[in-house]
């Protein structure tokens, strides 16, 4: 395993879109979610759409905001405990105070001890990635090493470039937690293949990997927000079914209660090279259709972006916080 000669398309691998060359849709393997139909991929998608979006999630992510109390409490007494302490000893009371001060000034984020795998899908055209990789290790399927991914039909922007510029802003906003963040790439210009990527996050030390795209479709109307894991049943990945999909949940729906996006539900694909070579838990979030006007004007306005890097940061944070 480990090759990384291996050419390997990755991206492409989720993309198993039937038209726009779009990343985004797994054509055929809708897995489990109810929601899944939403997602017609092929374009008999009326229903698809805007109706019932936005909506739907909201409620979930603000569940635990609750429980401050115990932590206040035990503090405290901590900071007593820590008092008494310094009685005996040469008097230090500064122990207090500078536990005091630490907790007011959030400069430096403690260390979580946690690194958290990014994969900005796709590049610049410009780079060739044209050649082929295994689809999984050992396999004899070929598919190619990374595909150049959907744009916006209407902002005319790549789609490289908006998984970039949301990812470099998530990353930014986990390192500020304290995480340790690893990114597959952080221009548009690198030669990295979907197994590559893979490999990358394995090796990294990194817990999860998440793997960021937007979705396109020969259907205008077709919007919102979804998410991709590899299946119970996928032979290289399906051991790690549980743990992707409670990260898939726990992102796509804080992503989408912080953007207001249609949660169109977590779906299985186990044709994506990107997912089946990996050896922690994996997702791909598809975080808009650039085909739809909305979606795609929406995703390319500052604001909202910061929305969208927020909600991912905050649904990584959530997935290690249960
Ligand atoms: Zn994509």
């Amino acid at each position: 395993m480990r090759k990384k000669k291996w050419l390997c398309g990755m991206l492409g691998a989720a993309l198993i879109l039937v038209s726009l060359g779009g990343c985004g849709k797994p054509a055929g393997q809708a897995g489990s979610g109810a929601s899944a139909a939403v997602l017609s991929e092929s374009g008999e998608t009326a229903e698809n759409g805007s109706a019932e979006s936005v909506p739907e999630k909201t409620e979930s992510v603000t569940g635990n905001s609750q429980n401050a109390d115990p932590q206040t409490v035990s503090g405290s007494s901590e900071m007593a405990a820590e008092q008494t302490g310094s009685a005996q000893s040469a008097g230090q009371e500064p122990l207090t105070a500078e536990s005091a001060s630490q907790e007011a000034g959030p400069t430096e984020p403690a260390e979580k001890g946690i690194t958290v795998a990014l994969d900005p899908g796709h590049q610049a055209p410009d780079v060739d990635m044209s050649g082929q990789e295994p689809n999984a290790p050992g396999s004899s399927v070929m598919k190619t090493r990374a595909t150049g991914g959907t744009s916006g039909t209407t902002t005319g922007v790549p789609e490289y470039q908006l998984n970039l510029d949301i990812a470099l802003q998530v990353r930014d906003l986990l390192k500020a937690e304290g995480y340790t963040v690893v990114m597959t790439r952080e221009d548009n210009e690198t030669a990295i293949s979907n197994a590559e990527r893979a490999t990358l996050a394995n090796e990294s030390g990194a817990s999860v990997m998440v793997r960021i795209h937007a979705n396109g479709s020969e259907d205008p109307g077709a919007s919102g927000a979804l998410a991709l894991v590899g299946s119970s049943s996928n032979p290289y990945v399906g051991s790690l079914y549980g743990e992707s999909s409670r990260l898939a949940e726990d992102v796509l729906s804080a992503y989408c209660s912080a953007t207001g996006m249609a949660d169109n539900g977590v779906i299985t694909s186990d044709t994506m090279t990107g997912i089946n070579w990996s050896t922690i838990p994996v997702m791909i979030l598809e975080m808009g259709f650039m085909t739809n006007p909305t979606d795609d004007t929406n995703m390319e306005d500052p604001e909202f972006q910061k929305k969208m890097a927020e909600g991912i940061a905050q649904g990584i944070q959530n997935y290690f916080g249960r």
